[in-house]
């Protein structure tokens, strides 16, 4: 029985309770990415080689370039009726319950762990194994794997490559350390195809969304002394390409890789509100200003949902970008 709720819980802690319980649900986030789908997967193959039983929840259907990930046909948005009062539900990857969605069932925080590598996580879980300096919550999971002596298979260092290969750009941003690249090593010669993620997830683009790029790029506008770059997508863009949500994702780093930017926003304006996706080159905290319209994330890459208008939207982060001194 968990005793009491940690802010921060120890390796042991978190394997003693996996080896204790008998069933598991991993909780993906809303709009999930290969980070907190790839964690999930790769904690749950694991348990389950112990003969653990093991769910996947999550609110949206897996984005296409995810499906070839193992075990991602496994994932639901409705668990069976039969789990045992005692299942322990692993949320990955997120900062507070609420980014899992509205279609959760209630559950008692004791039958809660928390695993992510997000700034400001909440410490919502009975448990909570939060290690803000890791790349990716699939790194966190691979700590566990390791003091649980679990094999990593090929399948679950695959699931792990994808983790860090979506956190990291690519091997890109500024948290690929040379820690990250040992790792990924390692991974890879445990039977990760490094080159398969990189089609699959990288290079496997529709023609609509290359379409939709195009137009997005087009209406960019670029204000404050080139410091700022953004566009916006809305639902007459998606519905002229035959495109959908899934085709934005690679917008807003386009938006960042223009010279001389310190801050790219994405707002898109379909499915009632608006999204907005922020990176940064490393100048400006992008988490904090999302904090202040009551978003969250990583320093150089965030996001918010805006319950208005898209002008709205727009000018409020203008105001708050302002705010962290952009
Ligand atoms: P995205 O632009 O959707 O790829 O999100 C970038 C980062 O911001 C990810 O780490 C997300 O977890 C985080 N994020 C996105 N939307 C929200 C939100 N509404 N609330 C809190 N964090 C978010
Ligand atoms: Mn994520
Ligand atoms: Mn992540």
């Amino acid at each position: 029985m968990i005793q009491s709720e940690a802010r921060h819980s120890t390796t042991e802690d978190v394997v003693a309770e996996l080896r204790r319980r008998s069933t598991f649900v991993m909780v993906s986030h809303v709009k999930p990415d290969g980070d907190t789908l790839g964690a999930g997967l790769a904690l749950g193959l694991a348990l389950r080689e112990i003969g653990k039983r093991v769910h996947y929840f999550q609110q949206d259907p897996v984005p296409r370039n995810l499906r070839f990930l193992p075990d991602a046909d496994r994932v639901a948005r409705e668990m069976p009726a039969d789990l045992p009062a005692d299942t322990l539900w692993v949320f990955c990857d997120m900062s507070d319950t609420s980014r899992a969605g509205e279609h959760l069932p209630a559950i008692e925080r004791e039958n809660v762990l928390d695993i992510d590598h997000h700034l400001a996580n909440s410490r919502f879980g009975a448990l909570n194994y939060v290690l803000e300096t890791e790349c990716s919550t699939g790194t966190c999971v691979l700590h566990l794997l390791r003091a649980m002596g679990s094999t990593i298979t090929p399948e679950i260092a695959t699931c792990l490559l994808t983790t860090i290969m979506t956190d990291t750009g690519g091997f890109m941003h500024s948290n690929t350390t040379a820690g990250v690249l040992r790792t990924s090593a390692e991974l890879v010669e445990l039977g990760a195809d490094k080159e398969d993620i990189t089609e699959k997830i990288f290079a496997n683009k529709r023609f609509a969304a290359i379409r939709l790029l195009g137009a997005a790029l087009d209406s960019a506008r670029l204000e404050e002394d080139g410091k700022y770059c953004w566009s916006i997508v809305d639902e007459a863009m998606l519905e002229k390409f035959g495109a959908d949500g899934e085709d934005t994702e690679e917008i807003v780093n386009h938006l960042r890789s223009v010279e001389g930017v310190d801050v790219a926003a994405l707002f898109k304006d379909y499915d009632g509100d608006v999204r907005v996706s922020l990176r940064s080159s490393g100048r400006v905290n992008v988490q904090t200003v999302a904090g202040r319209l009551g978003g969250g994330g990583h320093f150089r890459a965030s996001g918010l949902t805006y319950v208005g208008p898209v002008q709205d939207a727009v000018a409020a982060l203008r105001d708050a970008l302002r705010a962290e001194g952009l």
